[in-house]
Order: structure tokens, then sequence, then C-alpha cells
């Protein structure tokens, strides 16, 4: 449940109006009351569902919607803002956005602009200098890229210099904190420095700065979107350390909130609903060349809860392809020593056979681990053949099945002790996973490795680590919050979220939508078909986005989301997706999407049209008992609207299970 679903569900609407001065008397399964929002009016023409937290006046205003919307109207304030003052009032932690001020976005983009000019300057000394000659043999040669790959991800080399980085962008009225502050230049611990390195840059500028990236061969590092935030180098020197350097934290670079690759990676990541994380940059940029587009790599540190909840935007299977020292034996079993796993939290476990069950248990996903056979790395293997890195990713196992096969490699299960102690590394982990089928799955599948009956692995209770007593007792407080709720979302409701799911997935499919419903005489979809203020902004983002004409709907959808819709926006597209949803184009399985959007959106309209109209009947017979013509004629005028309406609806669907008969 998103913190937005959660502050949904436990904000007592009813109170809320009741608050806001509006007098409501229950009549069944609804409470109706003057609308707060016009007057005028003798008739109590506002009405509240309690059950799905929603709200709608049927008098002049003839709108409606859920919480934030109620709050927004009668306070006049934004959704950010209704959902922050309602968060607080329910209790729910939101999470913290971190979205750009002005000022701070006009400072990054100056900082973007120099690391843009530093892509130039390094493009440069790769390739049309004599220095940068071993650096481009190594990238053509050793790593067989092509003169286009390195011209397409914007290689580059780092002059063996102390200060060429320095004096080039000092020409330019660059100040050295504008190169530190992009993280182009290094601070001098203390003043001990070798005088040889005063000497050289001390006429320029600040003696205590020095070239970070010394020759080096340049990598840019941009975000999701492209924009550029960094660099990574790497080593031509063999005797060099480190073999891999990123730029250090800056206001521009978070590591742990960047995948290298990702603004190439989205689109063939959705289009082929998987993702590949290999460890070095350029695996990713190898891998790109050779038509394998879905792949990123985390910044040399452990995959991120963040990174994946990244990835979550664009699918939810994801691929950890590492080579034998990152997932093999020793990695984990040091992933499993639970006491080590909490010590070493800062430090960089590559493989955290827990931590990663916790990530994907918590959102959803499907992460599976790929072995790179033979000590090779993933740019060898498909050097040698790329077909055979296809078939290593499709055989990739769920974690459980990879810790247990690392575990029982090499080792003789039919001795008793052995069978004993790969139990007791197992259980512990397979007793966590808050999945009860896949507990039992995993319960027999380690009883048919070690050929021991299942029962015992049940009755036999391993030595408990401390996480293991910890954590199921922390986590099950946790899940039971939502069981609190007062609100419960009825199932047409949920209907939204699906249509709203495929549409983020293929925005192209919504001007065929409205098309066929203004076929049947019926209104394009329209932000009041959804009860939701976060569906209704999302939804007129998707819009937007065709009005735009923007080639990649999705992006800019993505680009310009609101920092409170992100959570909304992650849990859509964590829904699991219609079949097909994802793949390329073809006629038939649009034509089915169609289909089903279709109908999902004429449910949508009948179901609320029908609740609209038994509510408006009673407001109706009471408007006329109490003589209150006004209303009685607006109400009139709505009854009709929404009887024409229903009738085209049922047209409109009784056509459509017409022709999926034919
Ligand atoms: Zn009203």
């Amino acid at each position: 449940m998103s913190s937005i679903d959660e502050v949904k569900s436990r904000i007592d609407i009813v109170e809320l109006a009741a608050e806001a001065g509006v007098k409501l008397r229950r009549s069944g399964r609804t409470y109706t009351g003057f609308c707060p929002f016009h007057s005028n009016t003798r008739t109590p023409a506002f009405v509240i569902w309690p059950e799905s937290g929603t709200w709608r006046c049927f008098g002049e205003c003839n709108d409606g919607g859920d919480v934030f919307k109620f709050l927004m109207k009668k306070e006049g304030i934004d959704f950010k803002e209704a959902l922050s003052r309602l968060a607080e009032r329910a209790g729910v932690q939101l999470e913290s956005y971190q979205a750009e001020k002005p000022q701070q976005k006009e400072e990054n983009q100056r900082l973007r602009n120099l690391l843009e000019d530093a892509v130039t300057f390094y493009r440069h000394q790769l390739l049309n200098t004599p220095a940068g000659k071993p650096a481009l043999d190594y990238l053509l040669e050793k790593r067989k890229l092509s003169p286009q790959t390195i011209e397409t991800f914007g290689l580059g080399y780092a002059p063996h210099s102390w200060d060429a980085t320095l004096k080039h962008f000092s020409e330019k009225n660059y100040t050295s904190q504008d190169l530190l502050d992009v993280g182009l230049l290094t601070e001098r611990a203390s003043d001990t420095q070798s005088t040889d390195i005063q000497s050289t840059n001390s006429q320029s500028t600040s003696p205590h700065v020095y070239d970070k990236f010394r020759n080096r061969i340049m990598i840019p590092i941009r975000d999701a979107d492209g924009k550029i935030t960094g660099f990574g180098g790497r080593i031509l020197d063999p005797n060099d350390i480190p073999k891999f350097m990123n730029s250090p934290q800056t206001v521009l670079f978070d590591k742990g909130h960047l995948l290298y690759g990702l603004d190439r990676a989205r689109k063939p990541i959705r289009a082929a609903d998987q993702a590949v994380i290999v460890e070095g940059y350029l695996d990713v940029i190898a891998l790109h060349q050779a038509g394998f587009e879905n792949v990123v790599s985390p910044m040399g540190t452990a995959l991120t809860e963040d990174q994946i909840r990244m990835l979550k935007r664009f699918t939810r299977r994801i691929v950890l392809a590492l080579d034998p020292d990152a997932a093999g034996r020793k990695a984990v079993l040091r992933g499993l020593d639970a006491a080590r796993a909490s010590m070493d939290r800062e430090q960089e476990l590559r493989f955290d056979a827990r931590g990663l069950l916790r990530h994907e248990a918590r959102l959803q996903a499907d992460l599976r681990v790929a072995s790179m056979p033979d000590e090779l790395d993933p740019d060898e293997i498909v050097q040698r053949n790329a077909a055979e890195w296809a078939s290593l990713i499709a055989q990739a196992k769920p974690i459980v099945e990879h810790v247990l096969d690392t575990l029982i490699a090499d080792k003789n299960v039919n001795d008793p002790k052995i069978k004993a102690e790969i139990a007791a590394q197992m259980l512990p982990l397979i007793e966590d996973l808050p999945n009860p089928v896949e507990r039992d799955s995993y319960r027999q599948l380690l009883a048919r490795r070690l050929k021991v009956d299942e029962r015992s692995l049940t009755g036999a209770k391993p030595t408990a680590s401390p996480v293991r007593r910890r954590r199921p007792t922390a986590e099950a407080s946790q899940e039971q919050k939502p069981a609190a709720a007062t609100a419960s979302f009825s199932p047409f409701r949920k209907v939204e979220g699906a249509c709203l799911a495929l549409l983020l997935r293929r925005p192209d499919l919504l001007p065929h939508l409205d098309r066929r419903l203004q076929e049947s005489s019926l209104g394009a979809l329209s932000t009041a078909d959804f009860e939701y203020t976060d569906h209704q902004m999302i939804l007129r983002l998707i819009q937007q986005s065709l009005e735009q004409d923007e080639k990649d709907q999705a992006h800019y959808v993505e680009a310009h989301l609101d920092e409170s819709l992100r959570e909304t926006y992650t849990s859509l597209l964590a829904q699991s997706a219609p079949k097909g949803a994802n793949a390329n184009l073809s006629r038939n399985r649009d034509e089915r999407l169609l289909d089903e959007l279709t109908r999902q959106v004429l449910q949508v309209r009948q179901q609320s049209l029908n609740e609209s109209v038994n509510q408006l009947r009673f407001i109706l017979e009471e408007a006329q008992q109490s003589g209150d013509p006004r209303t009685t004629a607006t109400q009139g005028q709505l009854m009709l609207q929404y009887g024409r309406m229903l009738n085209r609806l049922d047209e409109a669907r009784r056509r459509m299970s017409d022709i999926r008969r034919e």
C-alpha cells in the first residue's frame, strides 16, 4: 500500500466533512448534507460514501472526489499541501521528497554545463592527442568498442597531469570551487604537499587543489533523464589504484540513486520487461553495443533499495549478472553471516542474500541471479558468443535457489553432517520469506536437494541468528498497519488504477481509446472519470504528454511528475501488466489491449453512474417534497443526462461483447 493509499484509508471523510461544518445525515450506506461549496439550496445534495472515502455534490458544483480533493477545494490548496496535511493527521510518514528548489535548479544547471564541457574536453584528449592514444587503443582493441560506441557513450581520457583539467577550466573562467563542486578536483588534505605539484599549478589558482582524475578513461555518468551527474574513471596503468574511481558525492552525483546506462536502457528495459544488472560500466557499454540494451550498472556498490525502486518504474523483473567473485561461495557465505551483514551495512557487500530478499519482498520485485562462467566478464562472454549471454540471462535463478546451489556445489550431500550444515544455513533465509507459498516451495526444494524428508527440516530449528529472531516481529507489526484502516477500496475503484497503469505503459493507446469512446457518442476519457485525485493528476500528465507531441511520452510523464505523486506512479507501474503491454507493437495485441482498456473505462463509468443515479433519486424526491424548484430543476436535468449516458454505455458495452463473439 502506498503512503497515499494509506492516508486515504485512514482519513475518515465523514469526520473531515463534519469538521468543515457539513451537517450530515446517514441514509443507508451513505451520508448526505448541504454542500459546503455552494449555497442557494434547500436540498441536501452533498453525498459521502464512507466505504470508498469519496464524496460528490449533485447540485450546482456537480463535482466530487476523494479526501484530498475535498480539502483542496475547501482550503484552496494544491495536492501536495493537502497530502502533507492529511498525512500528518493520519500519522503517515511520507517519503521525503527531494525536489530541486528554483535557485538550486539554476545552480545545478550551471554545474551540469561545466560537466558537459568536461565531457568535450576529455573526448578531445582521447581522440585527438598523442597522450590519449593508448587509452583509445585500449578501448578499440582490448575492449573491442567501435568508434561509434565510443562516441555514443561520450568516452574520454583524463590526461596524466595534476592540473590539466584545472588549467583548462580556469581559462574558461570557472573557479576551482566550481570544479570542486562537481568533483573534478580534489582538495589536498594537509599543507604538507610535495613541492612539484605546488610549482606546476601555483600561478593558475589555489595550490591546495589538483585534478582528481589523472591518466584514466573517463566515462560520463548520467541520470535516468540523461542529465550528466559526474564521471567514472578507469585506470590505464595497472599499477594505479583504485581500478575504478567515481566522482565524489556532490549535489549532482548521488551514487545510491544512480544506475549507469539507465538513460539509454530505460526503453529497452520496458520493451523486454526485464533489467539486467552488471558490475562494470564498460560491460554495460559492450553489451549495449552487442544489442543487449536492457543493461545497467550500479556505482560499484551493492544494489540499493532506491535503485531497485528506480528500475521498478520500468519492470519488476531484475537479473543480477554477477561474476563468481561477487556471487560465488565466499560472497554468499559472507552475505549469510547475519551478524556481519548488519555490522557492515555501510560497507559494500556485493551479494547480501538477506538484503536482496528483503528488497524483493518489500518492492514486490522478481530478483534473480545469473552467474558468469569461467571467470569471464560479461563483455568477454558477449564477445565470445552473444547467444551465450542471452542463455545465461534466461537461466537466471531466484536468489534462494542460487544460494542453495552455491552452498551445495562441490559438497558431498550424502554426508549427514554436511546436510545439517547446509540446512542450518538455508533455513533462516527461507523462514524469513514473507510469502508462505514461497517458503513451502523452497523447503521442498531444500529437502529434495539434500535428499532428506521435508518434515525433518520443519522440525529441526536451526541455531537462530540475532536477525532472525528480531525481524519477524518488527516486520509483522509494520504489515498490520493497514488493518487499522477505516475505508476499504471497492473493486471497481481498483479498475481505475488498472486503467491508468496500462495507459502509463502505453500512452499511445489513449487517442485510440478516445476515438472509440467518441464513436459511441461517449465523451473522451477525462479526469472526472477518476475518483482519486492522484489518479486524476497522473491522467492529466499523460494527456499533456500527448499534447506536447513528445516522442517518448512515458518519459515526459516521468520527467514532469510531481514528487508527491511519485509513489502512486511507482505502485501503478508495479502492477502486473496485461500480457503484451510491454511488448513491441503488434496490431492484434494492440487491439486486445485497447479492448481491455475500453472495457475498463466503460465499467468505471457505468458503476459510478449507477451509484449517482441512485443517490440522485433520493435527492430529487426530497427536493420535490420540500418544494425547492431550483434544486429540482438542476437535478431533473442531471437525471436526464445520467440516463442518456447510461443508455449509451449500455449500447457500447453490448457492441463490444458482440464484436468479441464474432
Ligand atoms: Zn455543491
